[in-house]
C-alpha cells in the first residue's frame, strides 16, 4: 500500500491505543504465509460476494466479466466525484492490499476527520433505510467498505475506526463502524469466498430476484429462464425479460478477392479498389472472410484485442480456419466434459435435438403447404412418415437409430421442399433432393452455403459462451466441423436458413445466370450471389422470434446465443430447458 507521510499527524491517547491494539492484532492473526498457495481476492469480489453467492463465481472463479451500463456509470462517477468540500487532506484511488487477509484493492479516498484516517467509498445508487429511516450501507457495500478499512488500517499501521459511504442518489452518507463485529463479519466473507474458489459446482439462482434486473451478468446467468422453468412447473408463467432481446454488434462479412483489411487507430479499415471504410472495433463481432481477401497482422491483433472473432471461408462456402478469442474457462470446460461423458445425458440430449428440428421441420411444410390442396396432398403422406418416426424417436436406444430415424424424416422433408416452390420459379432452380459436397444444382448450392453461415455464427457463439465446440453429443467427431457445432446447427437449420431462403426463391429474388457459377458437376455462387445469400442470412438474423420457453421476443442471434445457454444449463444444475424451440 502507498501513502503519503506528510498527512499523518500525531493520534489522541484512544486512538494511540488502538494503534497498539492493531500491531497485537497483526501478530496474533499470524503470518501472510496463511494464504500461501491461494491467489490473493479483489476486495470487488466481496462485494459481489455479498450481493449474490452465484455472481462472485461467476466473476470470480469462471471469470465472467460483463461491463453493463450500469458498471460504467459507476467507473466515471469514480472519476467525476466532487473535489473535497474542504482543506482535509485527502488521498483519491489508493491501492491497498494484505497479505495476511489475502485481499487487495483500490479504495476510493482516504481523508482525515478528528485525528484518523477514515476509507470513503462512493455509491451511485441510494442507500438502505432502517426502521426509523436513517441511512444505511447495502451489506455488499458494508463489507467492502470494512476491508478497505482493515487493509488500510493494517498498512499505516495507524487505527482506520470508521468507513463512509457516499451515496449520490439521494445525497446521503452512511457510517460503517470497523469494530470487531466488522472485523468477525469480514473474516467469515474471505473464508466463504475461498471456499466457493475451490467448489466446481456453481451455486444457484439468488433467492431474491430483485437483485437481478440491476445484475450485469443476468444475459449470461439466465436467472429468468431457471425460475421460469420451476413456475411452468407449478403453472405460473411470468415472461422474463432480462436477456437482451436484439444483437448489439454487428459482423463484417469480406465478399471481394480485391478487398484488403487493416487498421487504423481503434478502427478497421476496409479497402476495397478505391473505396475506404473505416469501421469502429466496438461496432463488430465478427469478421467472415469468403474467399481470398486479405486481414493484415494488425487488423487480426486489434480483433483479438476486443473478442472480434475472424473466420475464413473458402469461395464455395466451406469453414477453412478461424480465430476467436474463447474465454477457455477451466471449470467451465471440466463441467461439460463430466456432463456429456455421460451416455445418459448425451442420448437424452440428442432425443430432444432431433425431435426439436424433426417437429420444426414438419411443422413448416403443414404452415407453407396448406393453402394449396395439391400440395397438400402431395405432402400429406410425408408428413404422416415425418409424425411417426417424431413418434420413434423418444423410444431411439443408441445415437445410430436417432441418425437414422433423422435421415428418414430429412427425405421425407426435402421431398415436400419441391412443391413448396412457387410455380413460377424457373425449373432451375427448383429444388430435386438434397446433395452436397459439392452441391450439383442452384438450390443445393444455396442450402449449402446459408448453412456454412450458420455454420460459422454458431462456432462463434459457442466459442463466446466459453463451452468446447469440439465436445457434442450427437455427432461424431469425424469431420472437419467441431461436433457440438453440428449438433446446434440441428436446431436452426430450418429456421434460419431453409424459410428465408425458399421465400426470397419465391419472390424471385435469385438470377440463375448472374448469381451462380456452374461448372460440370458443381455449382458455386458467384460475387453477386454470396452478397444476396449474405443479407439475407443477416437479416434473418435481425427477424424476431417468441422463444417458446421464455415467452420472450428475441432476435434469431439472440435465440442462437440464448440455447446454447440453456444447453449448458443441462450439466449446470437446471435441465430441461434445451432444444424446446419449435416453428409456431
Ligand atoms: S443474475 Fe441474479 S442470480 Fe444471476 S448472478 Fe446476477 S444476481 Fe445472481
Amino acid at each position: 500500500m502507498s501513502t503519503t507521510d506528510s498527512t499523518r499527524t500525531d493520534l489522541s491517547p484512544e486512538l494511540a491505543k488502538e494503534k497498539e491494539r492493531i500491531k497485537a492484532d497483526s501478530l496474533h492473526r499470524g503470518s501472510p504465509n496463511e494464504c500461501e498457495g491461494e491467489a490473493p481476492l479483489r476486495v470487488m469480489a466481496l462485494h459481489a460476494l455479498l450481493y449474490c453467492e452465484r455472481l462472485f463465481y461467476l466473476e470470480e472463479v469462471e471469470e465472467i466479466r460483463v461491463a453493463d451500463a450500469a458498471v460504467y456509470a459507476g467507473r466515471r462517477l469514480h472519476v467525476e466525484v466532487a473535489a473535497p468540500d474542504d482543506e482535509t487532506p485527502e488521498q483519491r484511488s489508493l491501492e491497498v492490499s494484505s497479505d495476511r487477509w489475502g485481499l487487495f484493492g483500490k479504495v476510493d479516498a482516504v481523508r482525515r476527520r478528528d485525528g484518523a484516517w477514515v476509507a470513503i467509498e462512493h455509491k451511485r445508487g441510494r442507500c438502505r433505510r432502517d426502521d426509523s429511516g436513517h441511512p444505511q450501507a447495502w451489506p455488499s457495500d458494508r463489507i467492502q467498505a470494512v476491508a478497505y478499512a482493515v487493509l488500510l488500517e493494517e498498512g499505516l499501521a495507524e487505527p482506520v475506526p470508521q468507513a463512509r459511504i457516499r451515496y449520490h442518489a439521494d445525497g446521503v452518507t452512511a457510517f460503517v463502524e470497523i469494530d470487531e463485529a466488522a472485523r468477525r463479519e469480514l473474516d467469515a466473507a474471505v473464508q466463504r469466498a475461498r471456499e466457493l474458489r475451490r467448489s466446481t459446482q456453481r451455486p444457484p439462482v439468488a433467492e431474491n430476484e430483485n437483485l437481478c434486473p440491476r445484475c450485469s451478468l443476468a444475459p449470461v446467468c439466465l436467472p429468468e429462464e431457471e425460475r421460469l422453468a420451476q413456475q411452468v412447473d407449478s403453472g405460473e408463467h411470468e415472461p422474463p425479460r432480462l436477456f437482451p432481446s436484439r444483437r448489439e454488434e454487428q459482423t463484417l462479412h469480406i465478399v471481394s478477392p480485391r478487398a484488403h483489411l487493416g487498421r487504423s487507430g481503434a478502427a478497421l479499415l476496409l479497402t476495397n479498389e478505391d473505396e475506404k471504410q473505416k469501421i469502429p472495433i466496438e461496432q463488430l463481432d465478427s469478421v467472415v472472410v469468403h474467399g481470398y481477401g486479405q486481414v493484415s497482422t494488425q487488423a487480426i491483433h486489434l480483433c483479438a484485442q476486443h473478442g472480434v472473432a475472424v473466420q475464413w471461408f473458402t469461395m464455395g462456402g466451406k469453414f477453412a480456419a478461424g480465430i476467436a478469442c474463447s474465454p477457455g474457462r477451466v471449470q467451465q470446460r471440466i463441467r461439460q466434459y463430466t456432463g456429456l461423458a455421460d451416455p445418459a445425458m448425451r442420448l437424452d440430449l440428442a432425443r430432444r435435438l432431433v425431435e426439436a428440428k424433426i417437429d420444426t421441420q414438419r411443422r413448416y411444410v403443414l404452415r407453407a403447404s396448406r393453402a394449396e390442396v395439391a400440395y397438400r396432398a402431395w405432402c400429406r403422406p410425408r408428413l404422416e412418415q415425418m409424425l411417426t418416426v417424431l413418434g420413434d424417436v423418444p423410444k431411439a436406444e443408441s445415437v445410430a437409430s436417432l441418425l437414422g430415424l433423422e435421415g428418414t424424416a430429412a427425405r421425407a422433408y426435402f421431398d415436400c421442399l419441391r412443391v413448396l416452390i412457387d410455380a413460377a420459379t424457373a425449373k432451375e432452380l427448383r429444388p430435386d433432393g438434397r446433395n452436397r459436397r459439392p452441391p450439383r444444382d442452384r438450390f443445393n448450392c444455396l442450402l449449402s452455403f446459408g448453412y456454412a453461415l450458420l455454420q460459422s455464427l454458431i462456432h462463434r457463439t459457442i466459442l463466446t459462451v466459453g463451452l468446447e465446440p469440439a465436445l457434442g453429443f450427437y455427432h461424431q467427431p469425424r469431420t472437419a466441423a467441431p461436433p457440438l457445432v453440428l449438433d446446434l446447427m440441428e436446431l436452426f437449420r430450418t429456421l434460419l436458413w431453409d424459410i428465408p431462403l425458399i421465400g426470397s426463391v419465391n419472390r424471385g429474388q435469385w438470377n440463375t445466370v448472374d448469381d451462380f457459377n456452374v461448372t460440370p458437376g458443381q455449382v458455386w455462387l458467384s460475387d453477386a450471389g454470396r452478397r444476396k445469400a449474405i443479407g439475407l442470412f443477416e437479416q434473418r438474423l435481425t427477424e424476431s422470434y417468441r422463444h417458446p420457453h421464455t415467452g420472450q421476443s428475441l432476435s434469431y442471434s439472440r435465440i442462437v446465443e440464448l440455447e446454447t445457454r440453456l444447453l449448458e444449463k443441462e450439466w449446470t444444475g437446471c435441465p430441461g430447458l434445451f432444444a424446446r424451440l419449435r416453428l409456431r
